[in-house]
């Protein structure tokens, strides 16, 4: 069944919002993952940081950012001194996409449809926490968040606007960062995405 919620009916907690999420049908990727990994943190967060989708991990645990790149993208925050209290973390599509290779599950790519549909998630949860700023880890957390592709390589480390009207700031998802094959320029890429979170820390007011 589609969920159809007006305004008015409208979730007024994130626990309520969570909970109404875990029998979402919006698209069809609840069909074959194991559940709903719905964003985590507080309605008192400065910071909305918007990943891609869960991981293999994540889609076990149930939980957003638990996986390889979860753990990097911690350490660089803690190392530029984000404080974890004032930030929430969620994903622009919040079921696993995969494609089945004999026991393993490879990540797979959400198309502008399921970006979309699990846009009304997004926007809920923007509403509800009302973030000085919300940044984009990657192109579909940024179409996701301002409503059209939007290339990385031309806008990363900038501020475009979301169409509540919250500030985001284009970067790269860590797991770019775990890709990188040669540690020089893995190296170089850390240190560039920790300087875009010190700017980021920056604009969160409070
Ligand atoms: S990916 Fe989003 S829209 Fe699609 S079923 Fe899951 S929660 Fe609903």
């Amino acid at each position: 069944m589609v969920l159809e919620k007006t305004k008015e009916t409208r979730p007024k907690t994130l626990d309520a919002l969570r909970e109404d999420a875990r029998d979402c049908t919006r698209c069809d990727l609840y069909k074959n993952a194991t559940q709903t990994v719905f964003g985590e943190g507080g309605s008192e967060a400065r910071v909305l940081f918007v990943g891609e989708q869960p991981g293999d991990k994540e889609d076990v645990e149930g939980r957003p950012f638990v996986g390889p790149a979860g753990r990097l993208f911690d350490g660089i925050l803690e190392e530029v001194g984000i404080d974890r209290k004032k930030t929430y973390v969620t994903n622009a599509v919040k079921h696993f996409k995969f494609e089945p290779r004999g026991k393993r599950r490879i990540h797979s790519k959400p198309n502008a449809g399921e970006i979309r549909a699990c846009r009304w998630w997004l926007d809920q949860e923007l509403t509800l926490i009302q973030p000085d700023l919300a940044v984009a880890l990657g192109a579909t957390a940024a179409r996701a968040l301002v409503g059209k592709p939007v290339p990385i390589t031309k806008f990363r480390g900038t501020l475009l606007e979301s169409a509540e009207g919250v500030p985001v700031f284009i970067t790269v998802h860590p797991s770019y960062l775990l890709r990188i094959p040669d540690e020089l320029d893995r190296r170089r890429e850390r240190e560039r995405f920790a300087e875009e979170m010190r700017k980021v820390k920056a604009m969160m007011k409070g």
